[in-house]
């Protein structure tokens, strides 16, 4: 099929598993861990009612999903978003088993949403949805079970009153069910710019197994969020110039460069980044097709496909976000030489990270912030140098190679446990 034509839309779930085969061949699977592998173990649908400030109960649809405990409990966060479906939560899920798998965490993986636009709930409202969905999701998720943390439109606030829920109906305090949370309770320091940093220590062993110069590279970013804004921060700190940003709002462009604290400042202002003082407003698909040498997806999947795939012109795509890659659209930027770095590897720093707060939580015992960054490095830049190896090792594309490492690690796992009962 030429990218021409228009290519029937594929459900992130459709993308994980035709992910997931490609690597189950390459490594002939047993047929049996295959079809174990290939499905979530648990899926959680629940409808719940919430009372809103007009004094009307509305009823939302939640979703928790646990693909693999075969190294240790789930792990993975919360989303809320208008467009949440059961198969978005179950591909982030899976790729959550990967991701962990990857970096060596001791977990499986999980994924949880509602289906809602929280820009329209007042904060007594969201408070009172994130309550009865931490209640209804209960009866899966603790510390040694299934552990949550913040994904897009959920932050350090909304794990608190998780920690809360969970808390009050046990009657003692559990930090270590949820990560992410506020310092106060029992975060960890750096967790919040722990996706971003560690996005970027792999884009440095990328930029240099490239041959290519990071206080040279011109950068692109979409999504201007907790992952897209500080990983802005971050490369500008390395001394790249970042040319263009967007959020769900629309774009900017600056060729010589945006100053990357002024536009935070100003989106936390005005809500947009667009209007940017110096900028020109572009659009969504202009900030993908930027002329640039490094792309950082930082929003939702789907974003780079056979219909655009074509005109994205960076040399290096670092996945932030999960997947943002169509399997199609992988295979043409494999052929043209452009360098990916998978986003289950790209953006596991979150999850190391949360790792590192639950450990802390459940020894009681805290790290600074130069510890857990130092750790945090050290995992990273061997997952990123391992993938790498395997990589040339077997002659496959970097998305592949993440995936070689992480399928074996959890199939030889969940084959030494054998079959119960
Ligand atoms: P966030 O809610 O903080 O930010 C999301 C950003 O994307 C916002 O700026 C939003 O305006 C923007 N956005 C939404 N739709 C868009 C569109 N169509 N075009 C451009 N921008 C758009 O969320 P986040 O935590 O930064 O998550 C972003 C991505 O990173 C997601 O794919 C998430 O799964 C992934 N991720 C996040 C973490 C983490 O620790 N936060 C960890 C791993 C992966």
């Amino acid at each position: 099929m030429t990218t021409e034509q228009v290519a029937a839309p594929i459900s992130p779930w459709q993308v994980a598993q035709q992910q997931f085969d490609l690597a189950a061949d390459k490594l002939n699977l047993d047929p049996g861990l295959r079809r174990v592998l290939r499905e979530p173990r648990r899926e959680l649908t629940v409808h719940f009612p919430v009372k809103m400030d007009d004094g009307s109960v509305q009823v939302f649809t939640g979703y928790r999903v646990q693909h693999n405990l075969g190294r240790g409990p789930a792990k993975g966060g919360i989303r809320y978003h208008q467009d949440v479906t059961l198969d978005e939560v179950k591909a982030l899920a899976m790729w959550m088993t990967w991701k962990c798998a990857v970096v060596d965490l001791p977990y499986g993986g999980g994924k949880g949403g509602v289906v809602v636009d929280p820009k329209k709930l007042s904060r007594r409202e969201l408070e009172g949805l994130t309550r009865r969905y931490a209640t209804e999701i209960s009866i899966v998720i603790g510390p040694e079970r299934d552990i949550p943390a913040p994904d897009v439109n959920t932050n350090a606030q909304t794990m608190a009153w998780i920690m809360d829920t969970y808390s009050m109906h046990v009657g003692y305090t559990v930090p270590g069910v949820v990560t992410g949370k506020p310092i106060s309770l029992g975060g960890s320091q750096g967790r919040n710019e722990a996706t971003a940093r560690g996005a970027v220590y792999c884009i440095i062993e990328a930029v240099r197994h490239m041959g290519m110069e990071l206080p040279r590279a011109r950068v692109a970013i979409q999504g201007f969020g907790n992952a897209g804004s500080i990983a802005a921060q971050l490369i500008a700190a390395e001394g790249a110039s970042v040319v263009a940003v967007s959020d769900s709002t629309g774009g900017i462009h600056r060729a010589e460069g945006l100053d990357v604290d002024r536009v935070r400042a100003w989106k936390r202002e005005h809500g947009t980044v667009q209007g940017f003082p110096g900028s020109r407003d572009v659009s969504n698909a202009e900030v993908l097709e930027t002329d640039c040498d490094i792309l950082i997806p930082a929003a939702l999947e789907n974003q780079i496909t056979a219909s655009n795939v074509d005109r994205i012109r960076a040399r290096m795509i670092a996945e932030a976000a999960n997947g943002p890659t169509t399997p199609d659209a992988d295979i043409r930027l494999h052929e043209r030489g452009t360098f990916m770095i998978p986003d289950i590897l790209c953006n596991a720093g979150g999850v190391t990270v949360s790792y590192f707060e639950w450990v802390q939580d459940l020894n009681r015992d805290f790290w600074d912030e130069s510890e857990v960054n130092k750790k945090l490095k050290g995992i990273m830049v061997k997952a990123f140098q391992d993938t790498l190896a395997m990589s040339t090792k077997e002659e496959v594309n970097m998305r592949t190679a993440a995936y070689l490492l992480a399928v074996e690690r959890v199939a030889s796992a969940t084959a030494l446990r054998g079959l119960y009962p």
